[in-house]
């Protein structure tokens, strides 16, 4: 008679109950057993904080060689998230960013109350960024020869989602370009607008849109540059009315995510939907560019757009 062995795994430690038919009780002194240790252990072998896996071709890369490589995996140009200071060092020149509005804070206006508070949210995520107070950083900078006010959002707080805060900041920056003839460029990724904040939220579409409308009386370029993922409220706003339009490779890009379009029209998406290859096929977006070419294309573009009007803010 077989007997089956039941293997239950914890935490780390690796449980072994009998199965139908126990083995008869041994005689003599019995010892507690050592638990033994599974799963951490392998991991050992990787130090954390040194390596990383590209997601998309699954290879061993060396985290410096990915920072210096713009967080690009180097085997197959898998673009990974960049942080929003990380990028901003990356395309202006170095020692000429003025962060504008670095102490601006949410608030939890509704009082939301979740499984965990809104407020105990943003307390955790602004620790974990350290350098974020929110999911978007903006200012005036210099690329290339350009004046620029320029707006990047961060993906690592709080899914890149736009409150009160990322409204007023990137309203302020679209504001401050139109003031002093200042181009506007802002890089966006998000997950959407932000529920904790309900209506409040809603409301920052109209708001940055409001703003770009008088900065474009000023016959002043705005460039949108799409970034994965980038989805929802802030896709329904800002960031598909550019004068150009950019996107990196191979990034998400929609209303509702293909899932929920699936489920509800019951049809077979065509293979690369909602991909930034997809839509500059289909016309939404400009131009797909390389996160390495990101600041040489922007400066051909902005000498492009601005000539006759070179502002020296
Ligand atoms: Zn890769």
């Amino acid at each position: 008679m077989g007997t089956k062995v039941i293997k239950k795994r914890g935490i780390d430690v690796e449980q072994v109950q009998p199965g139908l038919t126990p083995p008869p009780p041994t005689a003599g002194p019995s010892f507690p057993k050592k638990p033994r240790l599974t799963g951490k252990s392998k991991k050992r072998d990787i130090p954390e904080g040194l390596w990383s896996k590209c997601p998309r071709c699954e290879a061993l890369i060396y985290d410096r060689e990915l920072d210096d490589n713009l967080k690009v995996c180097p085997k197959c140009d898998h673009h990974g998230a960049i942080g929003a200071r990380e990028r901003i060092h990356s395309l202006v020149e170095t020692c000429t960013f003025e962060e504008m509005d670095a102490g601006m804070e949410s608030v939890d206006v509704l009082r939301f109350k979740g499984v965990a508070s809104y407020e105990s949210k943003l307390a955790a995520y602004k620790k974990k960024s350290s350098l974020l107070k929110d999911a978007v950083v903006t200012g005036v900078g210099t690329v290339g020869s350009h004046r620029v006010a320029l707006g990047v959002m961060d993906f690592g707080f709080l899914g890149g989602s736009m409150g009160s805060v990322v409204g007023e900041k990137l309203a302020r920056l679209i504001e401050t370009g139109t003031d002093r003839g200042l181009p506007v460029v802002v890089f966006s990724t998000s997950g959407g607008a932000r529920m904790y904040e309900g209506m409040f939220s809603l409301m920052q579409m109209a708001k940055t849109c409001g703003a770009l409308a008088y900065h474009a009386r000023q016959r002043l370029p705005y460039i949108s540059v799409l970034v994965n993922p980038c989805y929802a409220g802030v896709m329904a706003s800002y960031a598909s009315v550019g004068d150009l339009i950019l996107a990196e490779p191979e990034a998400m890009i929609g209303f509702a995510g293909p899932r929920v379009i699936r489920d509800t029209t019951q049809a077979e998406l065509p293979d690369g939907f909602q991909t930034s290859e997809f839509l500059q096929k289909h016309g939404l977006i400009d131009a797909i560019i390389h996160r390495r070419d990101m600041k040489t294309r922007l400066v051909n573009y902005l000498d492009f757009m601005m000539t006759g009007r070179r502002v020296l803010a």
